[in-house]
């Protein structure tokens, strides 16, 4: 080993490990700003040493790429709203993917086809599927993007013959992936692969609903770093194999803990749409109980044991400050106020916590689903605050939900429900609450954060 490759491998293994740090740090909210700073500076080491370790002939497209590209995401970052971070974050995972894709289709192209034969199968293994993942992970990031900005529809989009579509489509990549190592100098199976692997991509996530969406946007982060990963080995390149593997693996345990949450195996949520279409759930019975924001004030002043549930809608709202406010006055008369996480609260894993610790919120208040479930029926008052999905009973009354099963905050157990919103529209799952209609809830209707402030103004004026 000559003492430039020994210098290279050894920055490798720095940037490496100021990604492990990064991902460490990630894992907290209060340093997590940390960990994006210590992975950025691995990132741009990986690039240097990269850069200086190639032959570059010239770097004027490698210069417009970077002011281009860093100019758009600088740009995006700095004006990006909080509560479109989910979709962001779902387009950077595509991105990610469509980066491999191009990659293993650039090396391909550079390989002479008179050279061809003399390429190791492991490469053309490895280019394939590089393409595969890369194409599936682009276009299914995009249906995800479309389905969190609420672009598409969140439904699962389930049509007669999908079954089948299905099972000719895997045929298809195989086939096509075995056409492919075999004859790499035919430019018609990158074409067909490619293509494959986008559609597949984007009727896989169309054909799942709404509610499942964390396991597949999790795993969809881990497919980037797969295809990162699978680019790396076919272009030998060692930093981009450890930040894939550091990606896939990261995103699969992520997947398996969206996957926990909400009760479901991988193979039930992937294979959703090669399913039986579940039966439209049963008509909600009951009215609909609706309490103006003054006489849930006259509740809540009398209340020992208070509970608030938050949900996306308190992100739409940026209501975290208000709700920091009221839980403040509560506690100054007298009671006890915890909050409630369920894991897919939200639009992004952790949505809850980053906008509670945003607003001060102690993080021993914070309890998680399964401790608060079993004494639902100590609370006074329990506020749910912009949750629909999470609080849904269906969840565990109605066979026939496509939320059936799925481990939700059992608000309904308490003494008295304060749901938060504007209207009696379903959350993003697009299923009914029966929540609306038990005889313990009241909805106080209108905007979180507006609602909240009012209440406030009611302790302000007592
Ligand atoms: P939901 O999307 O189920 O419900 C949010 C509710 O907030 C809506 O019903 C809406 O009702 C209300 N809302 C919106 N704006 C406001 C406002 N300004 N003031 C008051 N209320 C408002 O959210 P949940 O957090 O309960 O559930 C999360 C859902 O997202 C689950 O289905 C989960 O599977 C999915 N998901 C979660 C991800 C994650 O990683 N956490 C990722 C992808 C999807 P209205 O319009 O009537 O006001």
């Amino acid at each position: 080993m000559t003492p430039i490759s020994m210098t290279i491998n050894l920055a490798y293994v720095v940037a490496a490990t100021l990604f492990i740090v990064g991902l460490k740090l990630l894992s907290h909210p209060s340093s997590a700003r940390r960990g994006n700073l210590v992975s950025s500076i691995g990132m741009l080491i990986a690039v240097v040493v990269t850069l200086l370790d190639q032959q570059i002939i010239s770097y004027t497209y490698i210069i417009i790429g970077v002011v281009i590209g860093g100019a758009i995401g600088a740009w995006k970052a700095k004006t990006v709203q909080m509560t479109a971070m989910p979709q962001m974050v779902s387009l950077f995972n595509g991105f990610g993917g469509a980066a491999s894709l191009l990659l293993a289709w650039a090396t391909l192209s550079a390989i002479a086809p008179e050279s061809r034969s003399a390429v190791s199968l492991f490469v053309f293994i490895s280019l394939y599927f590089t393409l595969l993942v890369g194409g599936v992970t682009f276009s299914g990031s995009i249906v995800a993007w479309g389905k969190l900005a609420e672009k598409f529809p969140t439904k699962a989009i389930i049509f007669t013959g999908l079954r089948e579509l299905s099972i000719l489509h895997l045929i298809g990549l195989v086939v096509v992936g075995y056409l492919f190592v075999t004859q790499p100098e035919n430019p018609l199976w990158l074409w067909l692969g490619i293509g494959l692997a986008l559609s597949f991509g984007l009727w896989a996530t169309l054909s799942i609903g709404g509610a499942d969406m964390p396991v597949v946007i999790a795993l969809l982060n881990s497919y980037s770093g797969v295809a990162a990963c699978a680019a790396g080995l076919a272009v030998a390149n060692t930093v981009l194999i450890v930040t894939g593997l550091l990606v896939g693996a990261s995103g699969l345990i992520l997947t398996s803990i969206m996957c926990k949450a909400m009760n479901r195996s991988l193979s039930n949520v992937l294979l959703s749409g090669f399913a039986t279409p579940v039966e439209a759930g049963e008509k909600i019975e009951g009215d609909i109980k609706v309490l103006s924001a003054q006489d849930a004030y006259y509740v809540l002043e009398a209340a020992q044991a208070v509970l608030v549930v938050p949900g996306y809608g308190m992100a739409v709202a940026q209501a975290q400050h208000a709700v920091r406010e009221l839980q403040s006055l509560l506690e100054s008369n007298g009671a006890t106020v915890e909050y409630a996480i369920h894991p897919v609260a939200g639009r992004m894993p952790g949505h809850m916590n980053v906008l509670l610790a945003e607003a001060d919120v102690p993080y021993d208040h914070l309890l998680e689903m399964d401790d608060v479930n079993p004494r639902m029926e100590n609370y006074d008052v329990v506020i749910v605050i912009g949750a629909n999905d999470v609080v849904n009973p269906a969840a565990k009354e109605m066979k026939g939900s496509p939320i059936y099963g799925m481990p939700v905050i059992e608000a309904y157990r308490a003494k008295t429900v304060f749901v938060l919103k504007r209207s009696a529209n379903p959350g993003f799952a697009g299923v009914d609450n029966p929540l609306f209609f038990k005889d313990n809830t009241r909805m106080v209707l209108g905007d979180a954060k507006e609602t909240i402030n009012s209440v406030i103004r009611e302790f302000g004026d007592d």
